[in-house]
C-alpha cells in the first residue's frame, strides 16, 4: 500500500473530485438520504447565520475595500494555478492564507461572504466539482471562518480600526489570534469529513481527518495567514508585498502535488498501471538480487457492469473507491497496489510464497464480499476475482507473471467468479 491513497482520498474530502453521471438525476439526490439532509443542513446553517450577520453588521468602507483587497490576493492565487493545471489529485492550495485575515480583521460577514465569488472562480475557471460539493466546501469555509471571527472579535473587537498597536500592546492578541486560526482549520476539516464519511461510511475516520502531510500544510497555511493578518493591519497596500512570495509558494505546492497526481489514478488514489509497473519492476529486481519470493495478483470485479447499468455511473465510482479502499486496507505498507484498467486492480505482494499469496488474496476476496456500499434506498454488494501467479514459478519478469495472473484471472471467471485461481499449466524454472 502506498501513501497514494491517502492523498486522493483526502482529496475527495476537501474538495470532492470530478462531476459525475447521477443516473438522470442530480448528483446530490444520488447520493445516501442522510448525505443529502447533511449537506442541506450546513448549507440552511450557513444561510440562516449569513441573514443574521446582515442584519447586525454595520458595514464600513474601509472594511469592504480591505475585503476586496484580500479577495483580489486570492483571486490572483487561483489564476495563477489555473495557468499551471489543476487535475483532480492535485487539491492543496495556499487560500486560507486569504480567507483567515478576512475572518480576524473583519466582521463575521466578510468571512461567510468571501468564500462564494473565490470558490465560484474555483468551479468555472480552475476544475468543475460535483456542484454540491462545491456548495458544501463554500458553506464550510464560511461557517468556520465566521466562527473563528466571533471568537477573535470578543478578544480585539476593532481589529482594523485600532491600528497595529494591539498587536504589540495587546499582550496574547497574536496567540488568540492563532488559536482562531486552528479554530477556523479544524471547524471546517470537520464539516467537510462528516460529509465524506457519510457518503463512504466504509472508511475509517482516521483517514477521512488525520494525513500528516495535509496536517504540515494547514499549519504552514495558518502561518501565512496570520502573517498576513498582521501586515494587512499595518496597511493593506502591503499585500503587494506579501503577494509574490505567497504565489511563488503556491506554485511550488502545485508543482509537487502535479509531480504525485503524475502517479496516481484519480479516482481510487491508488498507483496507475504505469507508476505500478515501475514500482514492480523496482520490486522484482530486488526479488532477483535475493532467493526471496514475489506474487502478483490481478483482480477484477465480478459483473461490474451490472453495476453500472442498475444504479449508474455514480454509483458505480463509489463501489470502485469503496473497492479499493478495502483492498488497501488489507494490504501491508510494503506491498504495491495499483489500479490496471476500469475496475481491474494489479497487486504485488513482495516475499510473498504460493500460501502466503492465496491467504493474501482469499482475504481479499471474503473483505471485498462483505461491502456494502450505500445507493438510493438499498446498499451494492460486489465479488472479485483474483488471479495469482509466483515469481520463478509462473514467470522470470513483470510480463510474464502479469500474462500468468491474466491466465488464472480469466480461471477464476470461468468456474464461476468470487474465487481465487493460479494458472492451469505451470512453467517449469
Ligand atoms: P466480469 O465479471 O466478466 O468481469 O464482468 P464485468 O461486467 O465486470 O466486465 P466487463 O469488462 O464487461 O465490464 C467492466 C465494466 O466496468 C465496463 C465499464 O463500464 C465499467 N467501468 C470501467 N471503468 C469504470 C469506472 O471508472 N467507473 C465506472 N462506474 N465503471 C467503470
Ligand atoms: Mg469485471
Ligand atoms: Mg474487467
Amino acid at each position: 500500500m502506498t501513501a497514494v491513497h491517502q492523498s486522493a482520498a483526502d482529496e475527495q474530502r476537501r474538495e470532492g473530485g470530478e462531476p459525475g453521471r447521477g443516473h438522470g438525476r442530480s448528483a446530490l439526490l444520488a447520493q445516501p438520504p442522510r448525505v443529502v439532509a447533511y449537506v442541506l443542513l450546513v448549507v440552511v446553517a450557513y444561510l440562516t447565520v449569513l441573514v443574521w450577520q446582515f442584519a447586525v453588521t454595520v458595514f464600513r468602507p474601509w472594511d469592504a475595500l480591505t475585503c476586496v483587497a484580500l479577495a483580489l490576493c486570492c483571486a490572483v492565487c487561483i489564476e495563477a494555478s489555473r495557468r499551471l493545471g489543476m487535475p483532480a489529485g492535485v487539491a492543496r492550495d495556499l487560500l486560507s492564507a486569504w480567507w483567515l485575515p478576512a475572518a480576524l480583521l473583519l466582521p463575521p460577514i466578510y468571512a461567510l461572504l468571501m468564500p462564494v465569488p473565490m470558490q465560484a472562480l474555483l468551479q468555472y475557471r480552475v476544475r468543475r466539482a460535483l456542484p454540491h460539493r462545491r456548495v458544501l466546501v463554500t458553506a464550510a469555509l464560511g461557517l468556520s471562518g465566521a466562527a473563528a471571527s466571533g471568537v477573535f472579535h470578543r478578544y480585539v473587537p476593532e481589529p482594523l480600526e485600532a491600528g497595529p498597536g494591539w498587536i504589540v500592546d495587546q499582550q496574547g492578541a497574536i496567540l488568540v489570534a492563532v488559536g482562531c486560526a486552528v479554530l477556523f482549520a479544524v471547524l471546517n476539516l470537520l464539516i467537510v469529513a462528516v460529509a465524506a464519511r457519510a457518503s463512504t461510511p466504509q472508511g475509517r475516520w482516521r483517514d477521512v481527518l488525520w494525513n500528516r502531510e495535509n496536517v504540515e500544510l494547514d499549519m504552514v497555511e495558518l502561518c501565512l495567514g496570520v502573517l498576513i493578518t498582521i501586515t494587512c493591519v499595518i496597511s493593506p497596500a502591503l499585500l503587494l508585498l506579501a503577494l509574490p512570495p505567497v504565489v511563488l509558494l503556491q506554485r511550488s505546492l502545485m508543482h509537487q502535488q502535479l509531480q504525485a497526481a503524475a502517479r496516481t489514478d484519480a479516482k481510487t488514489g491508488l498507483l496507475n498501471a504505469n507508476a505500478w509497473q515501475r514500482e514492480a519492476e523496482t520490486e522484482l529486481s530486488r526479488a532477483e538480487r535475493s532467493t526471496e519470493p514475489l506474487a502478483v495478483l490481478l483482480i477484477d470485479i465480478d459483473y461490474f457492469k451490472r453495476v453500472n447499468d442498475t444504479y449508474g455511473h455514480l454509483t458505480g465510482d463509489q463501489v470502485l473507491v469503496a473497492v479499493a479502499t478495502t483492498l488497501c486496507h488489507q494490504l501491508r505498507d510494503y506491498d504495491v497496489i495499483g489500479r490496471f484498467g476500469g475496475e481491474e486492480f494489479a497487486v504485488l505482494l513482495p516475499g510473498a510464497d504460493t500460501v502466503e499469496a492465496c491467504r493474501v488474496a482469499e482475504r481479499l476476496r471474503a473483505r471485498v464480499r462483505r461491502l456494502a456500499v450505500p445507493a438510493e434506498d438499498t446498499t451494492v454488494s460486489v465479488t472479485i476475482s483474483v488471479g495469482v501467479s509466483l515469481y520463478r514459478t509462473h514467470g522470470q519478469d513483470l510480463i510474464e507473471l502479469l500474462a500468468s495472473a491474466d491466465l488464472a484471472l480469466y480461471r477464476a471467471k470461468e468456474s464461476g467468479r468470487d474465487r481465487v485461481c493460479l494458472p492451469a499449466i505451470r512453467k517449469s524454472t
